[in-house]
């Protein structure tokens, strides 16, 4: 994923307000994450941390389906990709060369009106010297004042104020230290005595951390070209073929926002495809169709997901093409994944690096320059590189339903479903007793073992009333419920529900596992 990858939302109306009932239903979804236990704050109890979330009973389930389904797609169902997980501390020289080390930085500037803190090069340009009318403090009923638009030619997003601070550098990769050495105490020892400016001060300082200093990684995907060659080495994979990860990266984000929308700790799914060069544009719109069709398979508004092509300035000077896929948030349309074409940047510069040649070479194609058998090159690549806890925010939002209907003891009410791709959901089944005796939780015990054994997700729950329990499986969005009452005791069958319907029927005990699986396996 590029440094630029999570820069940029797009409004509702163009004018910053999305509706009221789409943010309410957003409400709606962080109400439910914490009731149902899919998303909960981190250290909660010591008033959370920034950002930061943990994925709870529920969350874990579906964030894993949600990756499982990712893998099964890339890796188990394709012979020309195979899969990585690697650490997530890397040399720093990776990063040097990646450019992330200069360049994975932000300009920022903080408006002295509103104080909005905003990123330069992102905000709205204005002409140097002419003149921004602007509202004292940002508020509309505030003063309207006017000043100069400096030099640098650009205003405040929020307020239009030409009244800046200056910009300053802010890197967004987290830096650690590795080994035994305090880092401090070389720092002290080199200034004692000494009277130093703030600036020298600076200096010595960063230099006694660089020593030990290490990054958690910002993106996944360069640990698939420092390793290109032992991959391609030892799987005897040939060009085009692609290597897989899945993993967590982090970002020091200024802006975190929406739930798990944006934050520092994040996950990822990654794939690089390596292509022979000149090929890169057939590739490109190949895992372009492949990519929006996976989400739009999974979800109950297909047309709630669409490819955006970037345009020519938003373009990393790497890139030679890219598109978004991007889903229909709440508050708009925002991005999901990125799908670039990389050229052979990232290989090149590793190369040049590392002294290491990782080229590819094509016994069966003449070289292009000499005409002659056998062809070296560095290979090119496609990027889809998508958001894992992204995806689980989609998925959430675009399960999300609430249906008129009546409950079990036929009052009205408002039916809140979860409606999950049954593959995505936490729990494929439920299984419960009608009551909790005369035999039928004995019996729910049974073919819960069943579904065990298969290898099957299910949930075995005894609490509360019938009614009860099939509008919590509705809520967390279990597709099946399976009943057992007192019929099953005396003709081997059970009620199987469906989520999405409310409607059941009967179905043999025996079958149950086998139906469940083949409702699974629909569109397969
Ligand atoms: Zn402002």
């Amino acid at each position: 994923m590029n440094a630029d990858a999570t820069s940029g939302k797009v409004k509702k109306d163009g004018q910053g307000n999305a509706g009221n009932a789409e943010l309410d239903l957003m409400t709606k979804i962080v109400s439910l994450c914490k009731r149902r236990g899919f998303v909960f704050q981190s250290s909660e109890i010591y008033g959370g941390l920034k950002s930061c979330y943990d994925y709870g009973p529920l969350g874990v389930e579906l964030k894993r389906n949600i990756a499982a389904e990712w893998w099964r797609a890339m890796v188990y169902k394709r012979e020309d990709i195979v899969g990585l997980d690697a650490s997530i501390m890397m040399h720093p020289k990776v990063w040097e060369t990646s450019g992330h080390l200069a360049g994975f930085s932000d300009p920022l500037v903080d408006c002295l009106n509103c104080k909005e803190r905003f990123r330069a090069d992102k905000a709205p340009r204005a002409a140097a010297s002419t003149t921004a009318s602007f509202r004292k403090g940002g508020k509309a009923s505030g003063e309207e004042l006017q000043a100069p638009v400096d030099a640098r030619g650009y205003v405040c997003p929020v307020c239009g104020a030409p009244t800046l601070s200056s910009e300053r550098q802010f890197n967004l990769m987290f830096r650690t230290g590795m080994g035994p050495v305090d880092p401090l105490s070389d720092f002290a020892r080199s200034i004692a005595g000494k009277d130093l400016s703030a600036e020298d001060l600076r200096a010595k300082l960063e230099e006694a951390v660089r020593s030990t200093a290490v990054y958690l990684r910002p993106e996944t995907a360069q640990a698939m070209f420092v390793q290109f060659l032992n991959v391609q080495q030892t799987t005897s994979m040939k060009v085009p073929f692609g290597i897989a990860q899945v993993g967590k990266s982090f970002r020091n984000e200024i802006v975190t926002e929406h739930f798990v929308f944006r934050s520092c700790e994040f996950e990822q799914m990654e794939m690089e495809f390596f292509i022979e060069p000149g090929t890169q544009e057939h590739w490109l719109k190949y895992w372009c169709d492949e990519r929006v069709g996976w989400f739009r398979k999974y979800a109950n508004a297909p047309e709630r997901f669409r490819l955006r092509q970037h345009d020519e300035d938003e373009l990393a000077h790497y890139s030679d093409d890219c598109y978004d896929i991007e889903y229909d948030y709440p508050w708009g349309w925002g991005e999901l994944e990125g799908i670039a074409s990389r050229t052979d940047y990232d290989l090149t510069k590793h190369s040049a690096a590392s002294g290491a040649k990782l080229s590819y070479f094509d016994q069966q194609k003449n070289d292009p320059t000499t005409g002659k058998p056998g062809w070296r090159y560095t290979p090119y690549v496609i990027e889809p590189a998508a958001g894992l806890t992204r995806a689980v925010l989609c998925f959430l939002l675009d399960a999300y339903s609430e249906d008129k209907g009546v409950d079990y003891e036929g009052q009205e009410k408002i039916r809140v479903v979860l409606k999950l791709h049954p593959r995505l959901a936490p729990f494929k089944a439920a299984i419960l007793p009608l009551v909790k005796k005369d035999g039928h939780p004995e019996k729910a015990r049974e073919i819960v073992a069943e579904f065990r054994r298969a290898g099957i997700n299910v949930s075995y729950d005894e609490q509360q009333s019938i009614g009860k329990r099939y509008a919590k499986h509705d809520e967390i969005g279990t597709p099946y419920c399976l009943t057992v009452d007192g019929q099953t005791l005396v003709d081997g069958t059970v009620t199987i529900r469906d989520r999405d319907t409310a409607t059941q029927t009967r179905i043999p005990v025996a079958s149950a596992v086998a139906t469940v699986m083949t409702r699974l396996a629909q569109g397969e």
